[in-house]
This record gives structure tokens, sequence and C-alpha cells, in this order.
């Protein structure tokens, strides 16, 4: 049977991996500023994460949901105390898109309305609900026609708008677009979208699978503008590898968890690990740690990179060049070893570090980079053949 791969791959095997460090097969050494698409948060292979799986295992790895899980309540108050939403409950799945499918599930049974509000180049999984709030141009439109759900501008008055048309839901937004290429709605939009859901009784779902988990300097990324959403959603960085994800529920949204529910959501296995994960946020200081170094990568990168915008927050960074990048991406990973992530758009680079790179890391990322683009700047500038 043929293998079923929709990526494209690089001939790159690797076999071995410790902190933002991996190895492949032929021993040659990696440096990672993509985390595995924002999955490393807390690095790889890190020793409390690697003895407190061992030991779940050694005790038992998996039983149903129909048996008391303590480990989950553990991992819920834990959650709630590091995120500073106590007060939320946890619903617990495996993944991103399946978190973003219950967030929409929840918030059409809560309000008895069928429509979510998207915004232009947001990703949201790829899962038949979340697909639909996806705005990508692969995405097929007659599939996506079939879900009822408008994409807009980071526009108020646009908001408001399609609210008043009515039948509305949901809005579900990534408090920082990843995929798109590390894109950030203001506070102020933030925040008039929190007023006109609640105004209009729309849930506010924050996709923050990809922008969660201390990536932003904060532990979530709305808590820069200081807002609540009613749901919120994570994944990612919350296994560390392992697959989990799950959805943060407000208080006053009780009454309609109905169908929420899965298999393998919440095993003894994908807990630890997510207990791990958030002991070493904590113990580490992961959260400060994105931000203070998130500030010294950027700082560099407006100084030195040659690059038309730098966007983000934390170690959340997005590149944006005046040339297509995906040559100066290429060299990185040939001639200098370097995993970094690209984007909807071919002209931004993203950078998506494991947590708790150090800056000894991020010097060797930022000394490499330059020595590209100051090459691509002058091959770009060079007048072509036709001119
Ligand atoms: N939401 C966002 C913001 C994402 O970046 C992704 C994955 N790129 C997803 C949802 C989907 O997550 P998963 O692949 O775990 O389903």
């Amino acid at each position: 049977m043929n293998l079923f791969n929709v990526y494209p791959l690089v001939d790159i095997t690797p076999v071995r991996a410790l902190g933002a460090t991996l190895w492949d097969d032929q021993g040659q050494q990696y440096l990672d500023f993509y985390g595995g698409h924002a999955v490393i948060s807390i690095g790889h292979s890190h020793p409390h994460y690697v003895q407190r799986l061992s030991e779940q295992l050694q005790n038992i790895g998996f039983y149903s949901n129909s048996v008391q899980i303590p480990i989950q309540r553990e991992l819920a108050e834990k959650l709630g105390e590091v995120s500073g939403y106590p007060e939320y409950a946890l619903f617990l799945c495996n993944s991103g898109a399946e978190a973003n499918e219950n967030a929409m599930k929840l918030a059409s049974f809560h309000t008895g309305k069928t429509r979510v509000l998207a915004f232009k180049g947001a990703f949201h999984g790829r899962t038949s609900g979340a697909v639909a709030a996806t705005d990508n141009p692969k995405i097929v439109a007659p599939f996506n026609a079939g879900h009822a759900v408008s994409f807009l501008e980071y526009d108020l008055a646009a908001v408001e708008q399609a609210l008043q048309a009515g039948d509305v839901c949901a809005a579900i937004i990534e408090p920082i677009q990843g995929v798109g290429g590390i894109i950030m709605p203001s506070h102020d939009f933030l925040r008039g979208l929190a007023a006109l859901c609640q105004q209009y009784g729309a849930l506010l779902i924050a996709d923050e699978v990809q922008c969660g988990y201390g990536r932003s300097g904060k532990f979530f990324a709305h808590q820069w503008a200081g807002i609540q959403p009613d749901v919120i959603s994570v994944a990612k960085g919350m296994g560390n590898g392992f697959p989990i994800g799950g959805i943060l529920i407000a208080p006053h949204l009780k009454a309609s968890y109905g169908l929420l529910g899965t298999t393998f959501g919440g095993n003894h296995l994908a807990c630890a690990a997510a207990l791990a994960v958030l002991e070493v946020i904590e113990q580490e200081h992961l959260v400060e740690h994105a931000r203070t170094l998130g500030d010294y990568l950027r700082t560099e990168l407006l100084a030195h990179a040659g690059a038309e915008e730098i966007r983000g927050r934390g170690l959340m960074i997005g590149v944006k060049y005046d040339f297509p990048v995906k040559d100066v991406r290429d060299k990185l990973l040939t001639e200098h070893h370097i995993f970094v992530g690209n984007a909807s758009d071919p002209t931004v680079l993203r950078l998506l570090p494991p947590l708790n790179i150090t800056k000894a890391e991020v010097d060797v990322f930022l000394q490499a980079l330059y020595a590209l683009t100051e090459k691509a700047v002058t091959v770009i500038q060079e007048p072509s053949a036709l001119d």
C-alpha cells in the first residue's frame, strides 16, 4: 500500500532531538527554528517530559472515558491556574481542528444558530467544519460553500453588518494569525469584536492553537488585548508533540456541553504530557523568556535583516521580505542546517522556535539569516538579462 502524504517532504530524516537541536540519520545536526510547526513548546525530549510520560506509561497509558481519570482534573486545574482562567471548564480532545470543530458545535448548540464569522487568511484546521472556517485558496470551493461561513476583514463595521444579518452562532479568530503569515489584528479590533459578539449574542472563539501556550509572551495571545473569549481552542504546544487539544469553556456555557466527546480525548498519556508541559513552562518561566528573547530577536531583525516588515510577538515572528523567501528558507536548511517555517504568503519566513531556545541559538540563526539575505538582496538588485 502507498502512504498517503499531502506534504512536500524535504529529504531529511530526523532520528534524535534535544532542546532546539535535531540530528538526522547521517549524524548531521540542525537548529529547530520551526518547532515542528509551533508544536515543540518546551524543547525536544525535555527530561521532565520524558520522565513524566515514561512513568505514566508504566502505570496506565489508556482506559476508556467511562472511568475516573484523576489526571484530567489535575490538568484542568493546572491549566486554569497557569493560563489565568481558573473558572473555565476544560474539554479534552486530540488536535487543533477537533478543538475548533467542538468550539463551533458548542456555539451552535448554545445559540441555536448556524452561521460562523471567520477572517481573511484564517487557518482553523482540516476537519469539515474547521476547514470551512479556513480561508485558503487550496480549499475546494464547492465543499467550502456547503458551510455557512463568512470571511471578513479586520473591520468592525463589517463585523457588525454580518452580525445584524442574523443567525450567527460565533466569530472565530486567531489572536495572531499563524499560517496566514503572522498577521495581528489590533487590540482595538479584538476588543470591539468581543463587545459586538456579546451585544449580538454570538460566542467569541479564540483559536490559540498556534499562538497560545506562552508563544506570544503571554500565556494566551488574546490576553495582550485584555479580552475574555467565551471559548479558547488549544492544541500544538499543549502536548509538545504528544497529540492533545482542548477547549476552555466560559462558565456561562455550562448548559451547552451536548455532544462533546471523543474516545482518546484526555487519555492518561496525553494528560501526563500536557501536565509536564505546564510544569516546565511554569518552573522555567518560559512565558517571560519567550517575551524577552522574542523582543531581542525582533529588535535585531528590525535593525539587520533587511526585511520589509517584522511582525509578531514573543517567539512567534514573521519576517516579510519584498521577494519570495523560498530560496532563503531552502538555504537556511541545506547550507546552515536551520529549520524555519513558511506561510501562505510566499514572502514571509515564519519563526516558531521552542520557547526555551537560548540567546546563543537565536544568534546562530540571526548570523545565518543575515549572510543569506545580504546575498538575496544583492541578487534581486542585479538587472536581469531582459531589462
Ligand atoms: N488552528 C490554528 C491556528 C492552526 O495553526 C492549526 C494548525 N496549523 C490548526 C488550528 C489545526 O490544528 P491541527 O493540525 O492540530 O488539527
